[in-house]
């Protein structure tokens, strides 16, 4: 697809899971794409490896955005690589599940610093070296509806993106940047499933009235829309992309 001649995204958290499948998604849709990672060295340059197969454009740079510098080092290497910015996908993220009263203070701190001061930096990044036009998909999480036990400090960060998201977008609103939010639910990759056993797993999709788990791709497709020309009259919004699971 050339839709989108010369534009560029930065995708974080984009190694594995549903930011892998985001980059791939937008590569295809014609992006140049920065494929963020934090640890993952070799699965982020295996995602930049396939894009090149197909045709596409992408460089793997590691940024860890715990790290109040790793924004800026996202979009400076855009820059470099690229000329410039047009889309933020802010889909990094961790989640270790723990009811409020066993959550200590470094398991707090740690979502925090990722899941809201992660978003929050890379969203101030871009609201200040996007391209007119451009946009920012934040992620935030189906539990913010549903807030489930367990989820309490993991849900608390990505309420607070969907409050920063709704704000963000009426401040940038005048120079055509949108700012939305996708909030999933349970998709099949490495945070939703580990440490669940097959029965929890089980149990959860039950919930889910299309009957099965999320997949990659079913959020990617959102993120796509979100990010290209159909989408650009829906701003300050969040979307559950849940099979129903409200
Ligand atoms: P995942 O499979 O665990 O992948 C997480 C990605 O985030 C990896 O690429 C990881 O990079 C990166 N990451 C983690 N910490 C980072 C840091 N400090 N700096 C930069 N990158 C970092 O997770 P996922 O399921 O794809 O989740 C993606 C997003 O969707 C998250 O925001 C999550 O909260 C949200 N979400 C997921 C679900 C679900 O059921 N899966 C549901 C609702 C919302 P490295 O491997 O390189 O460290």
């Amino acid at each position: 697809m050339t839709d989108t001649p010369n534009r560029t995204a930065i995708v974080t958290g984009a190694s594995r899971g549903i930011g892998a499948a985001i980059a791939r998604r937008l590569a295809a849709d014609g992006f140049s794409v920065i494929v963020n990672y934090a640890r993952g060295r070799d699965a982020a340059e295996g995602v930049v490896a396939e894009i090149s197969a197909g045709g596409g454009r992408a460089t793997a740079v590691q940024a860890d955005l715990a790290d109040p510098k790793g924004a800026a080092t996202l979009f400076d290497a855009a820059e470099a690589e690229f000329g410039g910015v047009d889309v933020l996908v802010n889909n990094a993220g961790v989640m270790k599940l723990a009811p409020i009263a066993k959550t200590d203070d470094a398991l707090f701190e740690a979502h925090m610093a990722v899941n809201l001061g992660g978003v929050f930096r890379g969203m101030r990044e871009a609201a200040n070296r996007l391209r007119d036009g451009g946009r920012i998909v934040n992620f935030s999480t189906s539990v913010v509806g549903l807030k489930l036990p367990g989820y309490g400090v993991y849900a608390a960060a990505k309420a607070a993106v969907e409050t920063m998201t709704h704000i963000l977008a009426k401040e940038l609103g005048p120079r055509g940047v949108t700012v939305n939010a996708v909030a999933p639910g349970p998709v099949a990759t490495e945070l939703f499933l580990s440490d669940k056993s097959d029965e929890q797993v089980a149990g959860i999709t039950r919930m889910i009235p299309a009957g099965r788990l999320g997949e990659t791709d079913d959020i990617a497709r959102v993120v796509s829309f979100l990010a290209g020309p159909d989408g650009g009259w829906v701003n300050g919004q969040v979307i559950r992309a849940n099979g129903g699971m409200v």
